[in-house]
């Protein structure tokens, strides 16, 4: 077999900051497992532009000019991380054997990269890349995240614990994941449904190179709530299992209710009524909302609007 091509995918939105070092590391990573041979000069960094309002697609044609290993594709928007990331994996899927991909603020250890091209080569289709340590992370961010990945164990989501976007997939994974037409792609609940061969590379997750983190709470609470009915439909189930313990509670409550209104003279107590009404309506209210939360979802799938649009290519393959 020859050399495999290999495309590492940046997804980058408003990233001026980090690109020029995330540039240069990664082009001396992709020149340095070149050199080893191990993958073929063809070989290319894929920079995607999610929309940015910064220099960031400046940045990214300039390197293009300069050195050929860059290509880059421009979205028509701002699309949002996971979108972002499909568009390159979409656009890397037919020249490259394996892509991987990371973020672009070098919070990943690109030295895992050799760890997953030498898994590839032994035949793994997808190599996820897990952190080992959550040393940099405040408590905060490391509580929330570790709830995040118990919860979707628990909503009956398969993911790959401490697994973020980082990871190698082969040609032959990436064509399994475009079959997925899923408008509303959780990508790291849908890799390991994939299949094929896999394994793990471990690496020890750093600090925000430079810039701010688009992730705040909000967004991250926004993001594990979609994961979990993007995946699974066990919420439905539990509001089944809920709703049937509320009623044989209600029934059961009944007689001991009724002697207490036939023996009571006059005087009323209306502040149990009172929370248990609350206490039901809220549990009505919740159930409501997440059955309408996958309402929702049937309603965008339905309509299967596109994903992302691809405004502008860098490509120096096509100049040859
Ligand atoms: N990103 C993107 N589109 C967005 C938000 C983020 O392409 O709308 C990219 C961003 O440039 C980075 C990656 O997604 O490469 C992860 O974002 P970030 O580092 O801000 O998230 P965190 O590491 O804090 O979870
Ligand atoms: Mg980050």
């Amino acid at each position: 077999m020859d050399k495999p091509v290999l495309y590492i995918v940046v997804p980058c939105y408003n990233e001026e900051e980090v690109l020029p070092e995330t540039a240069k590391r990664l082009s001396a990573k992709l020149a340095a497992l070149t050199d080893a041979g191990k993958v073929s000069a063809d070989s290319r960094i894929l920079f995607v532009d999610d929309g940015s309002r910064d220099r960031t697609w400046e940045l990214i044609r300039e390197y293009h000019e300069a050195d050929e290993r860059f290509s880059g594709v421009k979205l028509s928007r701002n699309r949002g991380h996971q979108n972002a990331l499909l568009a390159g994996l979409m656009t890397a899927k037919d020249p490259a054997d394996a892509v991987v991909s990371m973020d672009a603020d070098l919070q990943d250890d690109i030295n895992a990269v050799d760890g997953m091209v030498d898994k590839f080569l032994e035949g793994c289709d997808v190599v996820y890349g897990v952190r080992s340590a959550r040393d940099t992370d405040t408590f905060f961010k490391r509580f929330t995240a570790e709830g995040f990945y118990k919860l979707m164990e628990l909503m009956g989501a398969e993911v790959v614990f401490n697994h973020a976007d980082y990871r190698l997939l082969s040609k032959r994974a990436l064509e399994a994941l475009s079959e997925y037409k899923e408008v509303n792609l959780f990508l790291r609940g849908i890799v390991p449904m994939i299949g094929f061969q896999s394994d793990t590379v471990e690496y020890e997750r750093g600090e925000r190179f430079a810039g701010e983190s688009k992730y705040p709470l909000k967004k991250m609470l926004a993001f594990a709530l979609d994961g979990v009915t993007s995946l699974s439909d066990r919420p439905i189930q539990g509001i089944l299992g809920l709703g049937a313990l509320t009623f044989a509670g209600g029934l059961a409550a009944i007689p001991a209710g009724l002697k207490k209104y036939r023996g009571s003279e006059g005087e009323e107590d209306f502040s149990l009524l009172l929370s248990n009404l609350w206490a039901v309506s809220g549990l009505v209210l919740t159930s409501v909302g997440i059955i309408g939360d996958y309402v929702g979802k049937v309603y965008l799938e339905t309509k299967a609007r596109p994903r992302y649009f691809i405004a502008e290519t860098l490509n120096s393959e096509k100049k040859k």
